[in-house]
């Protein structure tokens, strides 16, 4: 099988109404043109530098997901064309994005990533880092960055009860901020969570988007 018929066996497994998106990071153009030609529109990269080299040079109708670690110094490369940043992890770099935003006379859809995970190496903020950004005076005046939800990764582990745990704990937190904080605004939908390992799970819990690499492109060269 290549990487467009593994695609196409992945979505016979996750109902429609689920977001796929396909994390190409280190994967050659090639490998991704397959998988673009089998229909899919959604890539996800972790890396700046690949992600603009790659949007340059690949058909335009092209979602590109922000999904891995983002330095404030970096937003400038990725505003005038990024569809979802999933990976907002500090006031610092809403504001950021914010600024980058206006300047391509645009809004900038972003997830905020919990910390759910029990190693301290996964990124992410802590419910009351996310609290205090929400509540902040300075969070009602970004007005061109907009928050579609929460993104998470579990533990890396092989006990699916404390991975399945920790998505459940996470789609709580995003009921409760879809409750309270958000309860007006229709753009909080989206809870991004489940990989190759565990995407099954992800999706029983809640998932809204998953994002798979592997279980498409195969293993990668290196692993972030
Ligand atoms: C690499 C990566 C993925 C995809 O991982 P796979 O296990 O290869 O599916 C998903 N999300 C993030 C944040 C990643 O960095």
């Amino acid at each position: 099988m290549n990487a467009g018929d593994r695609l196409l066996a992945i979505k016979e497994t996750i109902p429609e109404s689920i977001m796929l998106i396909a994390v190409s990071k280190t994967k050659s153009e090639t490998e991704m043109i397959k998988v673009y030609n089998c229909g899919q529109r959604h890539f996800g990269e972790n890396y700046v530098q690949e992600l603009v080299a790659k949007q340059a040079s690949m058909p335009s109708d092209i979602h590109w997901h922000f999904i891995g670690h983002l330095q404030s110094n970096k937003v400038r490369f990725i505003a005038p064309f990024v569809h979802l940043i999933h990976s907002v992890d500090s006031i610092k770099l809403l504001r950021e994005i914010n600024k980058e935003a206006i300047k391509n006379s645009r809004t900038i859809d972003c997830l905020l990533e919990l910390h759910i995970a029990e190693e301290e190496t996964k990124n992410g903020m802590s419910v009351s880092e996310i609290d205090n950004i929400l509540q902040s005076k300075e969070f009602e005046t970004l007005q061109n960055v907009r928050i579609c939800g929460l993104m998470g990764m579990a533990t890396f582990t092989k006990n699916q009860q404390q991975i399945r745990d920790e998505f459940r704990s996470m789609k709580q937190i995003f009921d409760h901020l879809k409750s309270t904080v958000f309860s007006q605004e229709d753009c909080f939908t989206e809870l991004s969570m489940g990989m190759t390992d565990d995407y099954q799970i992800a999706i029983e819990e809640g998932s809204t988007m998953v994002r798979i690499g592997s279980a498409i492109f195969g293993t990668r060269e290196y692993k972030q």
